[in-house]
């Protein structure tokens, strides 16, 4: 059920909170070795307070004070935050019950398809031997599997779009600044944010209810008036205008998801969209800025984990001084994505790099950014796909960083941009993997992408199909 589906029967004492921890970790006890979607469960899933509202699954980067947040990383092993990140406090005061596991996660948020944690990988309920995408893939395949109501993910890139899309779910990348990031370990700070991987719009718009808003201990947190976003979810499109950016649907792009987009597309229209092509001639070097800024971010942010402050810490006989101690500890403690990523940011921040890659991609950034500042002058919402592909094959693309780093093409420029973007089914391929579509919309305009989804999801059948686990 969804979350507003047991609200509902919590209200009319129907169920109890405890009968649906009961029988969600029951579900997990019984999924999970198959889908693997969340992590360290054989130490957890017993000590979680219960509290009067629904639980709620939070991926392993959210602080969760007393419960181990590693971020799927052997250099954060053991690691348990003496303090809650600022959307678990809300959550607690709204009632919810955090679950004491968290979900995978790709080491630090690295990557797309969430093999890169230290706990292998997670698998799409939709077909096993799949991704369910990421980084934010435990909390997306937790979601679609039946083993979470509602859960938290982290996007920097696209981490909660493209999972959201593999596993055939809703995932909103809220706008830079709407949700607070204190107690989110950072990945790159100038992208980041916290969002929800739902099951429904509903769902979304309730759990955005309770996490957004300024946040003191977050100066990148904005001081605006939340509105209530379930007072978006209207159905009824009529008269949007909606821009589809030919940039988006080139070649590269997987024939069955070009298909089913440019149905979706068809059918926003049927419901009384007013549909136009629209340019976002700085698209082809989205990839190339990311991966500049990104690693440049995490390379700083990376710096911490020292084996002084946090976790783990090498015990190499060789530890002979500080320095030595830094670098085994480092060395054995970050995978190797992690260590990639660490080199990479190095590399463009460095004496003599920074002017020709890091300055350069940042003011690249701003002409990505005023792109859709063009387009939003004259459209309410932008609509894509969200990834180019569906879920691929476990270990089909590990061995190769750049076709990885491509699967993260469509959803990249929202972080670069801060604007907010939302992740909802939109059909299936012959193969029954899901398939996402996204839409777009102004900074703080997040109502705007209720209104459109909630429309779309409700005029559709797709966020009723369920994953057979076999
Ligand atoms: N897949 C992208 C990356 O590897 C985005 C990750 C994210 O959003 N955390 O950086």
């Amino acid at each position: 059920m969804t979350a507003h589906e047991l609200f509902d029967k919590l209200n009319r004492k129907e169920i109890s909170p405890r009968d649906i921890i009961t029988s969600l970790q029951d579900r997990i006890r019984q999924i999970d070795p198959k889908v693997k979607a969340y992590v360290r469960l054989s130490d957890s899933l017993h000590q979680t307070p219960i509290l009067s509202g629904i639980p709620i699954s939070i991926k392993d980067n959210i602080c969760t004070e007393g419960y181990n947040t590693e971020c799927c990383s052997k250099i954060l092993a053991g690691f348990k935050p003496p303090y809650d990140a600022t959307v678990i406090t809300k959550l607690k005061e709204a009632g919810a019950t955090v679950l004491d596991v968290k979900t995978n996660m790709d080491e630090f948020a690295f990557g797309s398809s969430t093999e890169n944690s230290c706990f292998g990988p997670s698998r799409n309920p939709w077909n096993l031997e799949c991704v369910p995408g990421g980084s934010s893939g435990g909390s997306a395949a937790a979601v679609a599997a039946d083993e979470a109501i509602w859960a938290l993910g982290s996007d920097t890139g696209g981490s909660i779009r493209q999972p959201a899309s593999f596993c055939g779910v809703v995932g909103l990348k809220p706008t830079y600044g709407r949700v607070s990031r204190y107690g989110l370990i950072a990945f790159a700070s100038s992208l980041d944010q916290i969002g929800p991987i739902t099951k429904d719009v509903r769902d979304c718009a309730i759990l955005m209810n309770i996490i957004s808003g300024f946040d003191a201990h977050d100066s990148t947190s904005v001081d605006l008036k939340v509105p209530d976003y379930t007072k978006g979810l209207v159905n009824d499109i009529k008269g949007i205008k909606i821009g589809i950016p030919k940039e988006y649907f080139v070649e590269g792009m997987d024939a069955e998801v070009k298909t089913i987009v440019q149905e979706a597309v068809h059918k926003l229209k049927d419901l009384g969209a007013d549909l136009k092509e629209v340019t976002l001639p700085h698209t082809e070097y989205a990839v190339s800025v990311y991966y500049i800024v990104a690693t440049a971010e995490a390379s700083s942010n990376l710096s911490r984990f020292d084996g002084v402050q946090y976790g783990f810490r090498a015990k190499s006989a060789k530890s002979k001084n500080l320095i030595d101690m830094y670098e085994s500890t480092r060395g054995n403690g970050f995978g190797e994505e992690a260590k990639r990523r660490i080199i990479l940011g190095t590399f463009a921040l460095s004496h003599g790099y920074y002017d020709a890659y890091y300055l350069r991609a940042l003011k690249v950034r701003t002409l990505i950014k005023e792109d859709f500042d063009k387009v939003f002058k004259d459209f309410d919402c932008i609509v894509t796909p969200t990834s180019p592909t569906p879920a691929f094959k476990i270990g089909e693309k590990i061995k190769d960083p750049l076709k990885m780093y491509l699967s993260d093409i469509y959803t990249i420029s929202a972080n670069l941009a801060g604007i907010p973007a939302i992740s909802i089914p939109c059909g299936f391929t012959k193969k029954r993997l899901p398939v996402g579509l996204q839409i777009l919309a102004k900074a703080f305009n997040e109502e705007m992408l209720f209104r459109a989804a909630y429309t779309y999801e409700q005029n559709t059948p797709w966020h009723l199909e369920k994953p057979k686990i076999e």
